[in-house]
């Protein structure tokens, strides 16, 4: 069999939304895993609402994400141009093939004739209201020279149109629902049904994959490829992903359900790329009880018989933990390379060759969901002045601590190994001596040392911080 076509074909009406991103997901990878193509096509024939500012956030957020295209912008290929407006001319074609061919029409009525139409009736059957086949049946001895028209398919009257799609099985429409809908505007500009199935047909696409949105736009797809004689792709619909209360993730409700929607805020907010495929992909899709999965994995397992049709509802608790989880697999130094841009937003001013840096993200790497957490979580090594948490010092720096804060800091300025276990081995015998608990002396010594009550380790702390740094926060919390 031949290696399957797959596309994605975003409309560039503004970011790239998560929901977009894991249709573009699930087509790349059943490209990469068949070693089919993968194409990208830009569907920018809104003319009011595209904009290349958007194409090129969501190209730029692809190459983020590392979805490469075979075939597309940047890349080109036999099958371009890939923007539709850059394709008018190929639709005039095949709109005019089926207008000679008596499987579409030349529709003169205008909007207001057809809206006059639609309030003759009575206002319950109004929104129901379909073309009424104005020119259905008109020849062309009826066009009317230099007037504007719009080319609407002509959709048989009677039968069913039915496909088996690959998630959600047989489905089945009666061809009597279906409208004479336009397929080319009076500017020579496709609808997306006509658009989508000209440039489907001419770039070879096997298999559409999209989301089930547009399960209602499938028979009009098909009608018009068998109209145009051509063989009709196979079809994948992936159910949705909603908030967690089951509503549509969009910009507005992100805010309130703490979903991000576009994969730039993913990526300003320090998700790393192969987090954000898994979390997308366990969305319509599982290997059986696996939740992580690299991108290898992912490749090497997916396959549409695992996708299900349920819609699918954020969980940001389950999300922030994938996050943390793919942070844990990057190597320390690949960990502080990625969480180093993201200090400058925790208020710090830290060189890329800072020797802390390394040791400090060390030590938050394993307790971070996001890079942009990892880095609030360290900042308070590289402030020259800390600020305490007022609550804080009020709970833990009691007179009686102070003291040993200031105990604490004189054995630190004897210790000969500054590392973790020297530190730690110093500090114990202090406490053993004194016949204390570390526990007397942790968290005082924390909120001194950090400013907070939760950080890493207080050993590790202390190491990166260092000698001079750490001795100095102590006396100052002990108000010397
Ligand atoms: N431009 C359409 C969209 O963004 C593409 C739908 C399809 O994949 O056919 O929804």
């Amino acid at each position: 069999m031949d290696k399957p076509r797959v596309r994605f074909a975003p409309s560039p009406t503004g970011y790239l939304h998560i929901g977009s991103a894991r249709t573009a997901l699930f087509n790349w990878l059943w490209a990469r895993k068949t070693g089919g193509t993968f194409v990208l096509r830009i569907e920018d024939t809104d003319q009011g609402r595209s904009t290349e500012a958007s194409t090129k956030v969501i190209i730029d957020s692809l190459h983020w994400l590392g979805l490469d295209w075979d075939e597309g912008p940047e890349v080109g290929g036999p099958h371009g141009p890939y923007f539709q407006m850059q394709r008018l001319d190929l639709y005039a074609e095949y709109a005019n093939r089926l207008v000679s061919e008596g499987r579409a029409y030349r529709c003169y009525a205008t909007r207001e004739e057809i809206e006059a139409l639609r309030q003759k009736l009575p206002e319950k059957k109004r929104d129901g209201f379909v073309y009424p086949h104005l020119w259905r049946d008109k020849t062309e001895a009826d066009w009317i020279p230099g007037a504007p028209y719009v080319i609407r398919f002509k959709t048989p009257l009677t039968g069913t149109t039915e496909f088996v799609d690959r998630v959600y099985g047989a489905i089945k429409t009666q061809n009597s629902l279906i409208d004479d809908f336009v397929i080319i505007r009076s500017d020579g500009v496709p609808l997306y049904n006509f658009g989508a199935v000209v440039d489907d047909l001419t770039m070879g696409i096997t298999l559409v994959a999209r989301g089930s949105d547009h399960i209602i736009n499938t028979p009009k797809q098909i009608l018009m490829y068998q109209a145009l004689g051509a063989a009709v792709p196979e079809y994948a619909h992936m159910p949705m992903m909603l908030n967690p209360d089951g509503s549509k993730i969009s910009k507005r409700s992100s805010g309130q359900h703490g979903v991000d929607v576009a994969i730039e805020d993913y990526r300003l907010r320090g998700w790393v790329p192969d987090a954000v495929l898994n979390l997308v992909a366990r969305f319509g899709w599982s290997a059986g009880d696996q939740e992580l999965f690299t991108r290898a994995e992912l490749v090497e397992k997916f396959d549409w018989a695992q996708c299900g049709s349920v819609d699918g509802r954020f969980n940001v608790k389950k999300a922030l933990w994938i996050s943390g989880e793919h942070l844990k697999r990057l190597t320390d130094e690949d960990f502080a390379a990625r969480v180093h841009p993201f200090l400058a937003g925790a208020g710090v001013t830290v060189a890329a060759d800072d020797p802390r840096l390394l040791p400090a993200a060390r030590t938050v790497k394993t307790r971070s969901a996001r890079l942009i957490d990892a880095a609030e979580a360290m900042a308070f090594y590289f402030r020259d002045e800390i600020t305490l948490d007022p609550a804080a010092v009020e709970k833990f720096l009691t007179p009686e601590a102070k003291a040993n804060l200031r105990a604490m800091a004189d054995v630190l300025t004897g210790v000969a190994d500054f590392s973790d276990a020297g530190i730690g081995a110093a500090i114990e015998a202090w406490l053993a001596e004194r016949g204390f608990d570390i526990k007397t002396v942790a968290q005082p010594a924390r909120v001194a040392l950090t400013g907070r009550t939760a950080s890493p380790g207080l050993y590790e702390v202390i190491a990166v911080l260092g000698r001079e740094v750490s001795v100095r926060r102590l006396r100052a919390a002990a108000g010397e």
